[in-house]
């Protein structure tokens, strides 16, 4: 079935519809290319047609490539992948020039039959490259449209004209909130900033758009860098201005991206190059860098953990097979506290129904005052309506009666991490509720088995695990106890759908899987003070491999008191076999010293009044002296890479984890993991287990057992297999 068709209106106007059969959004496929090109031949070549307009079935314009293709072409492609991408992306880029030049005589650029762009909603990546290729783009006046370029964001870049048009339509100062940040914008947002040309009513968008067909001249399709006058706005490289932007971009983008992701720069290089030489010249310098990225195994990781695996997670890729719909109607939310709070925000947000419980009738309230706070905030960022607020708040019911649970199909609770408490509530609760309602408990630390004793149902008890603050942090983990039944897992993952995060489904043991990863990372950057590593290198070594906090900023950032009090949980639940280390001194250094972190404004780092960090604390060298020899930085690096990346295989190796997409996936969006390597199980591919068991037994030799390298790392060291080969499962996109 076609994914383009048209047709021509008495006017002689052509409609070219695109409309892939079986999606819900427009993606653009090797067919699609194919078809629209073919179309498009029609439109300059049939005389009875004088212009077009390009529009969507659907109620968006597109979301973009199917990145399924990319990712055939690559491994398809057999020898020469290089050649076969930038064929590709080169046949892309002849649909578009073909549009763009619209049949105009090359020497005149008169002729040329217009073809306007009518976008009725969302139009990302190539579903805007598209359209900038056109005359004219014209966008409905949907509140839901978002429009940009959000490839930087999957680790690639624009590469279907985007890159060498936005920042010729912009230039690259304005174009870099696009191009470098990803930005997605509403219309209106588009137009101001020059992407887009037209914000019309919705039911007048084809109207509007064929009328300009009708009155276009040559002069209105002329884009301005096919005219000889043409000039870089903001200036070339060469240009004193221009140079000015080109180097500041440079240095900026490293300051950002710490030079490890290798999409930003080589998109700089493709606008410094490609700013250089004609437009033609600079769509083929595009190509070449676009290939490039494609082929970087960074890039496939990022696409492969932030797209594809993300995606097929949250459309229920693990949800138990032939469990019916459990969409969540009410749900009770056992206490107001922190992340009480924000879950009753969230769901709130997504349209269910909340009872939001706490001890006292003003502690209830106050956590509805949180959603309260959220809302006002949202309004003055223009992010949200008083109707939308009202509407909002309405479906949160403050109490202090658990009568008020009566009809919730679902609890979460969130009272205090106390195993006496939790179980008290557990049975209030469940003596209101109905016989199939599923009860989820938010611990962070607490074994779900343990708590499930207390229920009346351990089939109907599952962990649902948010991260701090709610309404920001998208992932969530879901613990399976030793009796959790399929329901259980099925009602968690479509209530973690119905409120829009990403979940991950692992066994019960303790940390479960994200807390167990980010501790010793965190232990790791402490213990290397203790040992007189100069803090400074400890946190830069940290964000030049690419995490986006370093130990010491993260220790302050989640509470130093909180670390003093998992070390004394861990140490009374392990008794003998807990490991003593010196990153314990540190935590409680700091916490005798009252320097508890951001929250008491003075923890590794200092900071002003207003809570502003400064500098890191001078106090850390006086009490551990930096060694006279400091370790080369790569040594730094791989202790704090490889202390949870090794965490991270044995949580898979004992079971916890129980798919490798969901560590990978979970580790970028619950703790930061370098993104640019797909997570610890892609790094480790991209690394070879080879290198990676060589660099574990360094470090095991120098440093001790912590790393010593799980056999199965070992084995796939022998066998020379990936991860992902071994046990990667496909994720196909469904956009
Ligand atoms: P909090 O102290 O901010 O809130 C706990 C709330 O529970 C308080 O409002 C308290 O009044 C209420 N409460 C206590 N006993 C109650 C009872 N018997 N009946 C009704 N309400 C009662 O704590 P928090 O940070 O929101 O943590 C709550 C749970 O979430 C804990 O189990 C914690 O381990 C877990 N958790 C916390 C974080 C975090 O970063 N804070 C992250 C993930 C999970």
């Amino acid at each position: 079935m076609a994914e383009f068709t048209h047709e021509v209106d008495a006017d002689g106007i052509a409609t070219i519809t695109w409309d892939v059969p079986g999606k819900a959004m427009n993606v653009m496929t090797l067919q699609g290319f194919q078809e629209l090109n073919d179309i498009i031949d029609t439109v300059l070549s049939d005389d009875a047609i004088k212009g077009a307009v390009l529009t969507s079935g659907k109620k968006d314009f597109a979301g973009g490539m199917d990145l399924n293709t990319l990712g055939s072409l690559r491994s398809e492609a057999g020898d020469n992948p290089a050649q076969k991408l930038f064929d590709f992306t080169m046949q892309g880029h002849q649909v578009m020039r073909k549009i763009e030049r619209a049949g105009m005589d090359p020497k005149t650029n008169k002729g040329g039959k217009p073809i306007a762009c009518a976008m009725p909603g969302t139009g990302a990546g190539i579903g805007l490259e598209l359209p900038l290729a056109c005359h004219r783009i014209f966008v409905a006046d949907n509140p839901k449209a978002k429009i940009g370029l959000p490839e930087i964001l999957i680790g690639i870049f624009p590469g279907g004209g985007g890159t060498t048009r936005v920042v010729r339509k912009l230039g690259l100062m304005n174009a870099s909130q696009f191009l470098m940040e990803g930005k997605m914008v509403s219309p209106d947002r588009a137009k101001s900033a020059g992407l887009v040309d037209e914000v019309v009513p919705a039911n007048e968008l084809i109207a509007t758009a064929k009328e300009w067909v009708k009155n276009a001249k040559d002069a209105d399709i002329l884009k301005p860098w096919d005219q000889k006058s043409f000039k870089f706005p903001g200036g070339t490289p060469f240009h004193p201005a221009g140079f000015m932007t080109f180097v500041g971009a440079s240095a900026m983008i490293h300051g950002k991206t710490q030079g490890v992701y290798p999409a930003a720069k080589a998109m700089l290089s493709a606008i410094y190059e490609g700013a250089q030489v004609p437009f033609d010249t600079a769509l083929k310098i595009e190509a070449r860098w676009f290939t490039n990225v494609l082929l970087n195994p960074s890039s496939s990781a990022m696409i492969n953990t932030l797209f594809l695996n993300k995606t097929a997670l949250e459309k229920g890729a693990n949800r138990p097979a032939g469990v019916q719909d459990m969409t969540v109607k009410k749900v009770g939310v056992l206490g107001a506290g922190l992340m009480g709070a924000g879950i009753a925000y969230v769901s709130a947000k997504a349209g269910i129904e909340v009872v939001l419980l706490d001890q006292k009738m003003e502690a209830a309230e106050k956590g509805k005052d949180y959603s309260t706070g959220l809302l006002d905030k949202a309004i003055s960022r223009k992010r949200s309506t008083p109707e939308k607020k009202e509407a909002l708040l309405s479906l949160i019911t403050p109490t202090d009666s658990y009568d008020d649970l009566k009809g919730c199909d679902l609890i979460v609770e969130a009272v205090f991490e106390d195993m006496g408490v939790k179980a008290d509530v557990t049975k209030a609760a469940e003596a209101q509720l109905d016989d199939d309602a599923i009860f989820a408990t938010n611990t962070s630390t607490l074994p779900i088995t343990d708590l499930a004793k207390a229920s009346r149902n351990d089939e109907r008890f599952i962990g649902i695990h948010f991260f701090s603050p709610v309404d920001k942090m998208n992932l969530v983990e879901i613990i399976k106890g030793k009796a959790t039944g399929d329901e259980a897992v099925a009602k968690a993952l479509d209530f973690v759908r119905q409120i829009r995060k990403t979940p991950i489904v692992v066994n019960d043991e303790r940390f479960f899987y994200a807390n167990r990863c980010i501790i010793p990372y965190m232990n790791e950057g402490w213990r290397m003070v203790a040992e007189g590593v100069e803090p400074a290198l400890v946190e830069n070594a940290a964000k030049q491999m690419g995490m986006p906090l370093g130990p010491l900023q993260l220790g302050d950032e989640t509470a130093v008191d909180l670390a003093v009090k998992i070390i004394k949980a861990t140490k009374a639940a392990m008794g003998d076999a807990y490991p003593e280390s010196p990153s314990d001194d540190v935590a409680f250094f700091l916490h005798d010293k009252g320097r508890l972190g951001k929250k008491t404004k003075a923890g590794f780092y200092d900071y002003d009044e207003n809570g502003r960090r400064q500098g890191l604390w001078d106090g850390l060298r006086d009490q551990y002296p930096p060694m006279e020899e400091q370790p080369d930085v790569t040594e730094v690096m791989h202790r704090l890479a490889f202390s949870q990346t090794l965490e991270a295989v044995r949580s898979f190796e004992d079971g916890v984890l129980m798919d490798i997409r969901e560590g990978d996936v979970a580790a970028i969006l619950g703790w930061g993991f370098m993104p640019w390597t797909g997570g610890p199980f892609s790094y480790l591919d991209i690394l070879g287990a080879g290198r990676a068991v060589e660099i574990g037994d360094q470090l095991t030799k120098k440093f001790g057992d912590r790393f010593e390298v799980p056999k199965l790392l070992r084995d796939l060291a022998d066998s020379g297999e990936t991860f992902y080969q071994r046990f990667g499962t496909q994720s196909d996109m469904a956009a």
